[in-house]
């Protein structure tokens, strides 16, 4: 112990990363120590998901390292299994060993969010999330193995159902998520002379009356038709039954066979965030917070981003309305709860979070997109742009800005990148089989003699 006060960051996200980096800015030495724990090492940023999954940014450009960014905090890495903090205390589990506990002065709860699932018969077995760059990775690695089984399977049936590909939700990280790896694969096509785009059938399914519902009406539906003008099926009003056997079923009343299934319906706080004693939590299972990010009636207590309900003060016509889950809302969060948690050790008050939302911007694969910013609405090109120049000013380090902009700027002299490294999935697999093991999951031979 080094008798400073701890301030413990749970999760390294959006809100973690930004309010480590600017406590360890403007605390002075003797104020406090930071300790953030993860079980990743890296802030991911996620609006660049479905460009590295398109393959127009690599993927390790748009993850950020902790230990290299926060060189003045504790970095643990491991899970937050509980919160006590009535006690002050957090059980860690490491990546290795046992479960132990931790101590704290100062808590600040960032432990984002999960996707929001529903009890859809086969859903946990056959489908996808895109919230993570291990899944960005995996889908873009998937979607191409796909165009390789359909370009040798001789069943007319094998093959449209290894060209199916499925979204469910359409929220900016599903449309995004559609329309980048569909204009991936379309570029991919050129090289799979027996395959042609209309073999593909992309379907995007919606439960709501519309897609987008971050823009306005107009331009919602402006994505739509220039989607369906791709040959995208979007299906509005219409709920994902079941995924059995291979077997879409829709709420419309359609069945088909599809070997690619993404769920993007939304996101849920970190369920641990429940289990958490001591801290007030609202029906959704997130910490309820003032308007000032501490948690409501506790001492000590803060949070912020997808895991907090805060209230939108933009919104002064209603009382009740709470910020969304969104990397703009986290960002400016976590700089205002680091400087609240400042001004306390310094014995300053805290000020209110108050944040109008700026708009939002949405990429439709390369060249294309839209945008709603400050009530200013893109279409095409510009759209596409302001979606590059808006995520590259935001993506934090020098460093990552420079990488992503070269990736970007290499793609425009040389063709997309369109290899598959399947292989990442299971990659002792080929060393198993030299060495005479037996394929995962089968047991060993029997020894004779
Ligand atoms: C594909 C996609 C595209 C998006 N695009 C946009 C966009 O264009 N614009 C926009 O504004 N927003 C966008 N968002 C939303 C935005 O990324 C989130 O709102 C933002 O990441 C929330 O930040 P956070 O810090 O609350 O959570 P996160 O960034 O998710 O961080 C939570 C962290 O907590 C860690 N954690 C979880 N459980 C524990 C535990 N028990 N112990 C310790 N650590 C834990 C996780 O590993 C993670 O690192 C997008 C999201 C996705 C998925």
């Amino acid at each position: 112990m080094t008798g400073r006060p701890r301030i413990l960051i749970v999760g390294g996200g959006y809100v973690g990363l930004y309010t480590a980096y600017r406590l360890q800015k403007r605390l002075r030495r003797a104020e406090a120590e930071v300790t953030i724990v993860d079980p990743q090492a890296n802030m991911t940023y996620q609006p660049f998901l479905p460009e590295a999954a398109a393959g127009s940014i690599e993927p390790r450009h748009v993850v950020v390292p902790l230990r290299r960014v926060l060189r003045k905090c504790e970095v643990i890495g491991g899970r937050v299994r509980t919160v006590d903090h009535d006690r002050r205390v957090a059980t860690i589990e490491p990546i290795e060993g046992a479960s132990y506990d931790l101590s704290y002065d100062v808590l600040v709860m960032a432990a984002g969010s999960i996707s929001r699932t529903l009890p859809v018969p086969g859903l946990a077995e056959a489908g996808i999330g895109f919230h993570t760059i291990g899944e960005a990775i995996y889908l873009r690695n998937h979607v191409i193995s796909r165009l390789e089984v359909a370009a040798g399977a001789d069943d007319p049936a094998r093959r449209r159902a290894a060209l199916t590909f499925v979204f469910v939700g359409g929220g900016y990280a599903g449309v995004e998520a559609f329309a980048e790896l569909e204009d991936m694969a379309r570029y991919a096509l050129r090289y799979y002379p027996e395959l042609s785009p209309p073999d593909m059938r992309w379907v995007l399914v919606e439960a709501t009356g519309r897609i987008l519902p971050e823009v306005s009406v107009k331009l919602a539906a402006y994505t739509v038709n220039r989607l369906v003008e791709r040959g995208m099926d979007i299906r509005l009003n219409t709920r994902l039954d079941s995924v059995i056997d291979g077997g879409v079923t829709l709420s419309d009343g359609e069945s088909f066979d599809a070997e690619t299934l993404v769920w993007t319906a939304g996101v849920r706080a970190t369920p641990m965030v429940a289990g958490c004693t001591g801290l007030p939590i609202d029906d959704k299972g997130r910490v309820v917070c003032r308007a000032d990010l501490r948690a409501d009636g506790v001492e000590a207590a803060w949070s912020a981003g997808d895991c907090a309900a805060v209230p939108d003060l933009s919104k002064p016509d209603d009382p009740r309305a709470l910020c969304g889950p969104s990397a703009q809302h986290a960002v400016r969060q976590a700089k205002q709860l680091a400087d609240n948690i400042v001004a306390g050790l310094r014995g300053g008050r805290p000020k209110d979070y108050v944040h109008a939302y700026a708009g939002s911007v949405a990429s439709l694969g390369l060249h294309k997109g839209v945008a709603e910013i400050y009530g200013v609405k893109l279409r095409g090109f510009p759209a596409w742009f302001m979606h590059r120049t808006y995520h590259v000013s935001r993506v934090p380090t020098l460093n990552r800005k420079a990488r992503v902009i070269a990736d970007w700027t290499l793609a425009l002299f040389f063709r997309r990148e369109v290899v598959s490294l399947g292989q990442l999935q299971m990659p002792r697999e080929d060393f198993r089989a030299a060495a005479g093991a037996p394929p995962p999951g089968r047991p060993s031979e029997p020894h004779t003699g």
